[in-house]
């Protein structure tokens, strides 16, 4: 080889242009390093080859390494050119390493051939595909790639961000399951809302053909219906109310007054206030006068009150049936009784000392003594079974009256135990009596409640119990008070005792009586202008009080 010699000027001018070309590619390595243009020397078949990128740009740089997302750049061979350091920590590589690697190393084997697919489409036009990587602790992780080709000095290279959709398939999958159980509770609520309707349906039903039975019973009952609301005024008549009076509902909430008997009229409506007023139930015997033929006829009028959790009165549901036939039958009945009373008295007292004149003979055998004796006992029974008949004559007709006059009630009383004490010696008479208590009254009939309290008591009690008798003041009043332990009563029975002729239905202790005793006592006391009572539970007693008013000097 032939070399050409050369001048010192050209060996200078040589050296120059070396040196130029030497300070050039020291700026360029300068500005690789310092991260003023990226670039890359890969080796391939021709020797090394250079790669810088357009996008030398600082502002950008700081960005794709401040976003969340993996951003790289890849050569058609799948080299990664560039990576973001974000990229480099989702696969837990050193940032160095990372650039100059093949793409494929980080791709799951199921998902080569994805990622071919997507590579292959990414150079021809943007595009988006879903493909695991594996990331640093080796868990196969979703991400989103998007492709975008880019234009190089060298060439062209491939970007892709990688989006990690780890978070995303999470919140997808809560979503998911929030669905499943939002639809799930919704089908809950569906059903709920059929069985719901189901019953309401089933409700209504009942209660239509509640209110059907309701108004046709009431409608075919030969008694008087009718509702009321709360405050008493009447909103439901059934047909016989109209059929009887003449008047329409609506008539008859305000004509009332027209139907009732004028004298008893104030009576009933005060009742009938009170029992509103209390929410207690309503009984009342008046006279409503019928259309037809303007005859006025006895009527009970029972309304009870219906009541909700509170107490409160929502409706009330009364009758008024008609008793006028019953009336008309008690008033024969009563008649029969006074007359049969009376007429039975005379024979009676008759037979009653023909019994007392044979007992008196001397010549008389035993046997036949004792006889009489039994007959006389027997005709005293008749005679104070005729007495309460007459009573009760009596008292039916107005007519129990007697003369009154001031006396010792505690004394009237001890006068009783004593006459007791003999005739019930099956029982032990107890008593604590104050020592005066002055009343104004007849003391025979006082007398007579005394004994008809103590004589039930030892009817209703087991012999050889206690009987026990008091006699005090309380307030202005004289309290008697006479207590057993024996069969006692129920609630029910204690409110039915006084009425005329009302026995106690006990079919294990069969006793004798027709049930005048506490009706003449009651209204013995209801003359004095005293009250009685009793109170009382089943098998263990029953104490009966009354109490009278105390003359005006011995009231506190
Ligand atoms: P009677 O003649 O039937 O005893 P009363 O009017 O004296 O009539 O009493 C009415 C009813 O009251 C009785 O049938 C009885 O059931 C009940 N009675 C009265 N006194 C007592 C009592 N001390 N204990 C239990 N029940 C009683």
């Amino acid at each position: 080889m032939k070399v050409k010699k050369s001048t010192n000027g050209e060996i200078y001018k040589e050296l120059e242009e070396l040196r130029i070309q030497l300070q050039e590619a020291n700026d360029l390595i300068l500005a690789i390093r310092t991260g003023q243009v990226d670039a890359l020397v890969v080796e391939n078949d021709n020797g090394h080859q250079l790669y810088t990128l357009k996008s030398a740009d600082q502002t950008y740089r700081v960005f794709i390494e401040k976003m969340k997302e993996g951003a790289v750049t890849l050569n058609d061979s799948g080299i990664i050119l560039y990576s973001n350091s974000q990229f480099a920590s989702m696969v837990d590589m050193p940032l160095t390493k990372v650039i100059g690697m093949h793409f494929h190393a980080f791709i799951p084997p199921e998902d080569k051939e994805n990622f071919e697919q997507l590579f292959r489409r990414g150079w021809e036009s943007d595009s988006k595909g879903e493909i695991s990587l594996r990331n640093k602790n080796g868990e196969v992780v979703p991400f989103q790639l998007s492709f975008t080709s880019l234009e190089l000095d060298e060439g062209t290279a491939l970007s892709i961000i990688l989006t990690d959709l780890t978070l995303q398939k999470q919140t997808e999958r809560q979503l998911k399951l929030q669905n499943e159980l939002l639809e799930e509770s919704r089908l809950k609520v569906a059903k709920m809302n059929e069985e719901l309707e189901d019953i309401v349906k089933e409700r209504t039903r009942d209660l239509v053909l509640s209110r059907e039975h309701f108004k046709f019973l009431a409608d075919n009952i030969p008694v008087i219906v009718w509702t009321a609301r709360p405050d008493g005024s009447i909103d439901y008549f059934n047909k016989l109310w109209t059929a009887y009076s003449g008047l329409t509902l609506a008539q008859s909430t305000h004509g009332l007054q027209t139907i009732l008997h004028p004298d008893d009229f104030e009576a009933a409506v005060r009742h009938w206030n009170t029992c509103i007023s209390n929410k207690n139930r309503f009984e009342f015997e008046y006279r409503l006068r019928r259309k037809r033929d303007g005859e006025y006829r006895w009527h009970l009028g029972y309304a009870v009150p219906f009541k909700d959790e509170h107490g409160q009165t929502i409706a009330w549901f009364g009758t008024f049936t008609d008793i006028e036939d019953q009336k008309r039958q008690m008033a024969k009945k009563d008649e029969f009784i006074s007359v049969a009373s009376h007429e039975l008295k005379t024979p009676l007292t008759s037979l009653k000392a023909y019994i007392q004149l044979i007992s008196n003979s001397k010549y008389l055998p035993e046997d036949i003594h004792l006889y009489v004796k039994k007959a006389n006992q027997s005709v005293n029974r008749l005679q104070s079974l005729i007495s309460d008949l007459l009573d009760v004559s009596k008292i039916q007709a107005g007519k129990l009256t007697f003369t009154t006059e001031c006396f010792n009630l505690s004394e009237l009383v001890a006068s009783c135990i004593e006459n007791i004490s003999h005739v019930y010696a099956s029982h032990k008479i107890k008593k604590s009596l104050a020592p005066e208590l002055i009343v104004k009254g007849n003391a025979e009939r006082i007398e007579q409640v005394v004994m008809n309290l103590v004589s039930n008591a030892v009817k209703y009690s087991p012999p050889k119990s206690d009987i026990i008798i008091t006699a005090e003041k309380r307030g202005t009043s004289a309290a008697v008070t006479v207590t057993d332990y024996g069969i006692g009563m129920s609630e029910a029975n204690q409110q039915r005792i006084f009425e005329r002729f009302y026995r106690v239905e006990n079919t294990s202790v069969p006793t004798p009586g027709l049930g005048m005793g506490l009706y003449i006592a009651a209204e013995i006391i209801k003359e004095h202008n005293g009250s009685i009572e009793v109170k009382s539970r089943p098998h263990e007693g029953a104490t009966f009080s009354f109490f009278l008013p105390l003359v005006a000097g011995q009231r506190d």
